[in-house]
């Protein structure tokens, strides 16, 4: 059964990031899986306690995934740390013994707390931040929790990785699950936890009972719908159980990376569907919305940071937000377990690894790669004399980015595509004045800025 950790670590790997990961999961065991119920140990106290809270979900959907079927997760302290505490007197760390042993909250008979028992207690819409890149999606979440199913159905969430999808679902399904007037059902899953539920059901023989449950529902939250690319089978159930939900006005909420006619091997008809209703963006924060996150993460977790350090998380780490919550995280451990203040020199040293990587921008050359595949185009023709309109309009992209993103001059640019500095000045202004005109070409150069960030994240 370690294969299933095993597994389970890489997918963890890729939400956490590796540092996230080896701070935070690299030191916990895994004892066994028995009965439903993983048992994994953790090393302290201090270290159960900060898993449990913000990881044991994560950790709980990986698992399952990988076992193909629902697990519980159970967290043990290992035998030489019981009680000794590197937690004691970390406020926001607290121990709540019966929330480790995590045994699902019954459904039928909910405390009314406002809180969907079964989901992160920190992603409502009380925590989370509006900015300009992601009022739209906001405002659209908030409708469809004051309004299910009257407005805006389905709503579909697009974005890049870690900008709040998942947060603004969870937070829609609080609302709903907190102000149903009647006992509503609630149910909020992964894309790919409905495609694992489909195969069990098939393979049991119980489809009878897989489409009972899921269209009777009051309203789906399905998170991260990219995943159904290509998965016929799924994409089949989940169209006849949209139909059936649709059809009876239950809201539908739909996240995804991409917007509908960008996820591959999606079918037409479900493409349709997911283009029938409303589609919001959620865009990178600027500087001003990544100070006021961390500055509410920072208050929510207790921390006192000093506004220089606030602001160096902040424009250090611009492309997701958690990354950002990442170097939190990383201050908040390392500042308890040194029991030291957070100033500026120590935040330096204590996210040098983490922000190192984010000061590495993408050169000329990245930026010449990318824009020329996301035009399909060959690189050379990028560089080439030729001046067909639709290859100039691509050049005059890559050039803009190049001044935007790199600390290039214009003759320096000029230079990297063969041609003089007047030109790129022409090629940046065009394209400036066309953003700010046009919103769908916003998006699409947005959307190669966020190719580059993801790109040179992973590379570095
Ligand atoms: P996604 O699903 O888009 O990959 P998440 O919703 O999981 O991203 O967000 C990643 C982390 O960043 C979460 O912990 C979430 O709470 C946080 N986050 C993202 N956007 C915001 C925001 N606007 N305000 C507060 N927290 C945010
Ligand atoms: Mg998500």
């Amino acid at each position: 059964m370690n294969g299933v950790w095993q597994k389970a670590g890489d997918r963890i790997r890729d939400a956490l990031g590796q540092t996230g990961y080896e701070t935070w999961i690299g030191p916990l065991t895994f004892v066994g899986l028995q009965d439903k119920t993983a048992t994994i140990e953790a090393p302290n106290r201090f270290f159960r306690d900060w898993v449990n809270d913000r990881y044991l979900d994560l950790i709980r959907q990986t698992i399952s995934a990988e076992a193909g079927e629902p697990v519980e997760i159970k967290l043990t302290l290992g035998n030489d740390s019981n009680g000794n505490g590197n937690g004691h007197g970390n406020d926001h760390a607290k121990t709540s013994g019966n929330r480790v042993a995590a045994t699902p909250a019954p459904l039928a008979e909910p405390e009314c707390r406002g809180f969907h028992p079964h989901l992160s207690q920190r992603h409502t819409f009380a925590e989370f931040v509006v900015g300009s890149s992601n009022q739209f999606a906001h405002a659209a979440a908030l409708a469809v929790a004051n309004q299910p199913g009257e407005k805006y159905n389905p709503l579909f969430i697009y974005g890049g990785v870690g900008l709040g999808k998942t947060h603004l679902a969870t937070a829609i399904s609080h609302h709903l699950w907190a102000t149903g007037s009647r006992a509503r059902k609630i149910l909020f899953m992964s894309a790919e936890a409905f495609m694992n539920e489909l195969i069990s059901s098939l393979r049991r023989d119980r489809m009878g009972e897989f489409k009972e449950k899921f269209r009777r529902v009051d309203a789906l939250i399905l998170d991260d719908v990219q995943f159904l690319a290509g998965r016929e089978r799924t994409q089949e159930e989940f169209f006849h159980t949209f139909n059936s939900l649709h059809s009876e006005r239950h809201q539908i909420v739909l996240t995804s990376d991409k917007v509908p006619r960008d996820i591959p091997g999606l079918e037409e008809r479900l493409r349709n569907r997911f283009e029938s209703g409303l589609i919001a963006d959620i865009a990178p924060p600027d500087l001003e919305t990544r100070v006021a996150i961390v500055q509410k993460k920072a208050a929510l977790e207790n921390l006192s940071l000093p506004p220089e350090v606030t602001l160096y998380v902040a424009q250090n780490v611009s492309s997701n937000v958690r990354e950002l919550e990442g170097c939190l995280t990383r201050l908040a451990a390392l500042a308890s377990i040194s029991k030291s203040a957070i100033t500026p020199e120590f935040a330096l040293q204590a996210l040098r690894d983490l922000i190192r990587t984010h000061e590495i921008k993408p050169d000329v050359e990245a930026i010449q790669k990318t824009v020329s595949d996301f035009f399909h185009i060959r690189l050379a023709e990028l560089k080439s004399k030729r001046r067909p309109q639709h290859i100039a309009f691509c050049r005059q992209v890559a050039m803009y980015l190049c001044r935007k993103l790199t600390d290039s001059s214009f003759p320096a640019i000029g230079t990297a595509f063969g041609r003089d500095h007047s030109t790129v000045i022409h090629a940046c202004n065009l394209i400036a004045r066309r953003i700010s005109n046009d919103s769908a070409f916003r998006f699409s150069i947005e959307k190669v800025e966020r190719e580059l960030k993801a790109t040179h994240a992973s590379a570095a």
